[in-house]
This record gives C-alpha cells, sequence and structure tokens, in this order.
C-alpha cells in the first residue's frame, strides 16, 4: 500500500496561511501514527500570487499541483485585489485550477455535531443527526453548454444558454456517488427534474443503469424542488445526494448552510487523475491575521485527502473523532462559541484537536 505522498500546499490569502498551517500540523501529526510520509510542495496562488508574480495561477503553481497526489487549498480573495478585471482576480486562479484539473466532481459533506446544534437555523431535533453528502457534477450543465449567448429577435432582447449532459458525465459522477454510499449509508438520492427537463430523463435513465452494479445501495429519485423542501423538514433522511451543476450549486449550499458553522465545512473535488481538497469559506479578511480563524474545515478537508486520496479512512475518522471530542470539551473559535464554551484561538484549537489524536 502507498504510504508516501506529494502534497501541493497552496494557503492563498487572508486567513489561508493560518488554517493550512493548522491542517499540516495535524498531518504531522497523523504521518507519525499511520507510518505515512508527506511531501509538500508551496505553490504561490490568489493575491499572494498576483503580488509576486501578475498572476493568480502561475505557471510553477500549477506543474507543483500536477506533479502532486492531492492538492491542499486555503482561500483566495481579499479587497486589495477587487478591482482588478475579473480574469486577473485572486479566485480566477481558483476556477483555472478546476478547470486545469478536470475536476468534475465537488464532494460537501454537512454533518450536525451535537455540541452546535444551537448553531442551526433548524430546531435542534430536525438538525440532529443529520450527516450527508452532496455530490455536485462541476464539468457540464447549463453553465458550460453550447450554444449561449444574448442576442435581439424580433426587436426584443434575448439571453439563452443550453442544459446537456453526455451519458459519460452522468455515469462517472453516478459511480462516484455509489462508492461513497458503499462505505456510508448506502443510500443515494439522485436530484433532477425529470417532471420537464429531457436533460434530466437521461440523467435518470444512466442513475437507474449505473445502479445495476451497486444492488447494496439504495437509490431514490427526487426533483429538485423537493429535495429543497425535505433538506429542511427532514435532512438526516438523506446520505448522499448526487446532482448536475447547477441543482447541486444550490442544494451544495442549502446543505451547508443546515449546520450553520461556515468555519466547520471540507470539501474536495475529484477528478479522474487530480484531487483538491479546500474549506468551503473564503479567505475571511475580516479576521485575517489575528490567529482566531477556525482552523476545523481545513483540517477536516485533510481528513477527506486521507480517506480519498491516502485510503486511511482510519486516520479520517480519528481526525473527525478528536475535532467531536473538542467540541464537546466545550473548546470553541470566535466563530461557533456560545457563553459557557471555552474560547480559544486557532493554535490552540489546532493542539487540543492534536492532543485528541495523539
Ligand atoms: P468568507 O467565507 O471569507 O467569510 C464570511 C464570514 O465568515 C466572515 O465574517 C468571516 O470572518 C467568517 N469566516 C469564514 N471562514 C471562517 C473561519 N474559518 N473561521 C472563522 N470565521 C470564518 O466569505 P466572504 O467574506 O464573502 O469573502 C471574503 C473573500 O473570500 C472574498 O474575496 C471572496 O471572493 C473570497 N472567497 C474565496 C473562496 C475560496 O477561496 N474558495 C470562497 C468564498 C469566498
Amino acid at each position: 500500500m502507498k504510504k508516501h505522498f506529494k502534497i501541493a500546499v497552496l494557503s492563498g490569502d487572508g486567513i489561508g496561511p493560518e488554517i493550512i498551517d493548522s491542517a499540516l500540523k495535524v498531518l504531522d501529526v497523523i504521518a507519525k501514527k499511520y507510518g505515512l510520509t508527506f511531501e509538500y510542495k508551496f505553490g504561490l496562488v490568489g493575491g499572494a500570487a498576483i503580488d509576486e508574480t501578475g498572476d493568480p495561477l502561475p505557471p510553477e503553481t500549477l506543474k507543483i499541483c500536477k506533479e502532486s497526489d492531492a492538492i491542499l487549498f486555503g482561500a483566495v480573495g481579499g479587497e486589495k485585489w477587487d478591482n482588478l478585471p475579473t480574469d486577473k482576480r485572486p479566485e480566477k486562479g481558483l476556477l483555472r485550477i478546476r478547470k486545469e484539473l478536470e475536476l468534475f466532481a465537488n464532494i460537501r459533506p454537512a454533518k450536525a455535531y451535537e455540541p452546535l446544534l444551537d448553531a442551526s437555523p433548524l430546531k435542534p431535533e430536525i438538525i440532529k443527526g443529520v450527516d450527508l453528502v452532496v455530490l455536485r457534477e462541476l464539468t457540464g450543465d447549463v453553465y458550460f453548454g453550447e450554444p449561449r449567448g444574448r442576442e435581439v429577435r424580433n426587436g426584443e432582447r434575448v439571453g439563452y444558454n443550453t442544459m446537456i449532459y453526455y451519458e459519460h458525465e452522468v455515469k462517472r459522477i453516478a459511480k462516484l456517488a455509489f462508492e461513497l454510499a458503499r462505505n456510508r449509508k448506502k443510500k443515494v438520492t439522485s436530484v433532477d427534474k425529470a417532471n420537464v427537463l429531457e436533460v434530466s430523463g437521461l440523467w435518470r435513465e444512466v442513475l437507474n443503469e449505473v445502479h445495476a452494479d451497486y444492488a447494496d445501495v439504495e437509490l431514490e429519485h427526487m426533483y429538485v424542488d423537493n429535495c429543497a423542501m425535505q433538506l429542511i423538514r427532514r435532512p438526516k433522511d438523506f446520505d448522499v445526494i448526487v446532482t448536475g451543476n447547477i441543482f447541486g450549486d444550490i442544494i451544495s449550499d442549502e446543505a451547508g448552510a443546515l449546520t450553520g458553522s461556515l468555519g466547520m465545512l471540507p470539501s474536495a473535488s475529484i477528478g479522474e487523475r487530480y484531487a483538491f481538497y479546500e474549506p468551503i469559506h473564503g479567505s475571511a479578511p475580516d479576521i485575517a491575521g489575528k490567529g482566531i480563524a477556525n482552523p476545523i474545515a481545513t483540517i477536516l478537508s485533510a481528513a477527506m485527502m486521507l480517506e480519498i486520496t491516502c485510503k486511511v479512512p482510519e486516520a479520517a475518522r480519528d481526525i473527525e473523532r478528536a475535532v467531536e471530542k473538542v467540541l464537546e470539551d466545550g473548546y470553541r473559535t470566535g466563530d461557533i462559541w456560545s457563553p459557557g464554551t471555552k474560547r480559544v484561538n486557532t493554535a490552540e484549537m489546532t493542539e487540543e484537536i492534536i492532543k485528541r489524536i495523539g
């Protein structure tokens, strides 16, 4: 079994370097415990890269990514670069990485931690026990379909896009959904709008075909409007939700909001060859440099890397348990603090998590 991994580390801007530092400290402890070695290559991205090179994704950074087993990413962006033209802005660096590495699937877990139930906008009895994953297709759908454009027809302005999926695109995301579900609660909810859209008819058909190879996993189909409602009414009934690019854009944000803690949400983006791990939050310029950011989303992203890229799920579970224990023991960074709990900074939170892994 592979024990040595090359990791591209792109800290980016704002709180990026602070939270990445925490994740690396946790990975060091995990490496010792599980006999793994990580070879880190650091690359500039986002605003930091613009300042040094004028380019939010310099060729050297892309090269490092392409030579690595996985990419660990902090966050990019900040006021300093807000007035640059769109294709020169820090966020463009991130979009270009996703495209260059052909990352076709975005995996976003949303888990309700018992000690943080009060942070949810939902009633505790509804959010309690929620543990789901949204799997969003990233490279197809109406965001990329051709033809697209704006023009004048019969003296009136029109705008149009094309919603399109190829069979192979649906097949590969369907397979990933069933594989993910196999290691979880063995249920896939496929979300579409098959009552109206032909593209959804194909989506549903392909899901059913791929399902034939995964008899141990339950498959249900749900219209996207119903899914949006059921996520609020009975979120704990979901396990893996798989859906296309535009529905996934919306559903994944809704699922993320269920738990109410931006600083807690990790993510992974997966391609045939590369894998990219990042917290879902941004660079939080309002708290950058103060050492108070919540490192948990990034630490949990590193845990996803251990499971998906390194294939050491027990190490991922180890980190997840340590995070749960730290929360149970009452430690909170400012974003999740509530009266009666112990307020800690980034370094202290990291230390407490490490103690519970060791
Ligand atoms: P944001 O996620 O950076 O911050 C929103 C709020 O949540 C802020 O009050 C922030 O302090 C808080 N927050 C976020 N992460 C936190 C953490 N780990 N610990 C504690 N508090 C945390 O979103 P925004 O303010 O809309 O955007 C700020 C910058 O980040 C912008 O330049 C935006 O373009 C960029 N951005 C980048 C990414 C990315 O790199 N993937 C994603 C979203 C936004």
